[in-house]
């Protein structure tokens, strides 16, 4: 059996937005089964809510929104993937600014606190959306596609002409203590001659080394260097999990990707929902025996419960 899970306390946390470079307070509280994960901007007039959902997104220009106007929430990507890889799926976040704090660059701090505060397991079964058959997308000559698999499986290609990057690729089977280790500590990263253009564009108001790699023309410039050889394609890997769990559910399925983004992952998911005989919706309770037993060794996470 493989129940919905919550936190099990309300806890804030304090940050910057790294693209509005505005100090914002997050809190975390519990939330009932089926309610999934969702965001009120309690510092606007009528505290509007927004849910996390494929169809929710705004703009995805550097980071992932949902809403949109001057309600939206930015730079989602990093708490949602957090959520996905600790098996969270009900949670009302609150925020009092327009961007998710931006706290090392990583998940690895929003790993800490759901550490700290607990997950509890709800009354009901968690459901999964078990991809049938293979959807594509492409933008130019970026792509990602949905394939069938047992469980979720992420194979990421990312190609930078940046002698520190050039082309990496990792095939990451998720698991929690997985995902923990190996993905959620991987940060963002940016070019240092980019710097000025991001700028104008009223983006990375709030970065810093603090809170991404930075890279000049030949090395990266944080003086602790990095924290995995690959680190980038790991992040990549962290942003697409975040950006998938847009889907609302556990996936049972792969995704391939190649050069892609937060654009494209959405157009990924969105082509994914308009295809209805590429998936379907099962209830953990209803999987196949071996499949239940797989997809709960990849959920085994008993050190968090409280
Ligand atoms: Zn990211």
């Amino acid at each position: 059996m493989i129940y919905q899970r919550t936190i099990s306390k309300k806890v804030s946390v304090t940050g910057i937005g790294i693209h509005s470079g505005k100090k914002v307070t997050l809190t975390l509280n519990p939330a009932p089964v089926n309610s999934g994960i969702t965001f009120k901007r309690v510092d606007l007039p009528d505290s509007p809510v927004v849910k996390a959902d494929a169809r929710t997104v705004g703009t995805t220009e550097n980071n992932t929104s949902l809403g949109s106007g001057v309600s939206a929430i930015h730079t989602v990507e990093h708490l949602l993937a957090v959520f996905y890889g600790l098996g969270v799926n009900n949670v009302y976040c609150e925020i009092d600014g327009p961007e998710i704090p931006i706290m090392d660059g990583s998940g690895a701090s929003f790993v800490f606190l759901l550490r700290e505060v607990g997950v509890s397991a709800l009354h009901q079964p968690r459901n999964f959306l078990v991809i049938l058959e293979p959807v594509r997308v492409e933008v130019d000559d970026k792509w990602a596609e949905f394939t069938p698999a047992p469980r979720l499986i992420v194979d990421s290609t990312i190609i930078f002409a940046h002698p520190k990057i050039k082309q990496q690729n990792l095939k990451f089977e998720f698991h929690c203590e997985n995902f923990i280790n190996d993905i959620g500590r991987a940060r963002t990263f940016g070019f240092l001659k980019e710097v000025d253009m991001l700028k104008r564009k009223g983006l990375i108001k709030g970065g810093s080394l603090a809170n991404a790699i930075v890279l000049d023309d030949f090395n990266v410039v944080n003086p602790e260097g990095l924290r995995y050889r690959d680190e980038f394609v790991r992040h990549k890997i962290l942003d697409t999990i975040g950006d998938l769990s847009l889907l609302g559910h556990e996936i049972a399925g792969r995704v391939t990707t190649y050069k892609s983004g937060h654009n494209l992952h959405n157009l990924l998911c969105r082509k994914l929902l308009d295809t209805p005989q590429a998936y379907k919706i099962v209830p953990a309770t209803v999987l196949q025996k071996e499949a239940v037993e797989s997809l709960e060794l990849s959920f085994a996470t008993g050190s968090l419960y409280h």
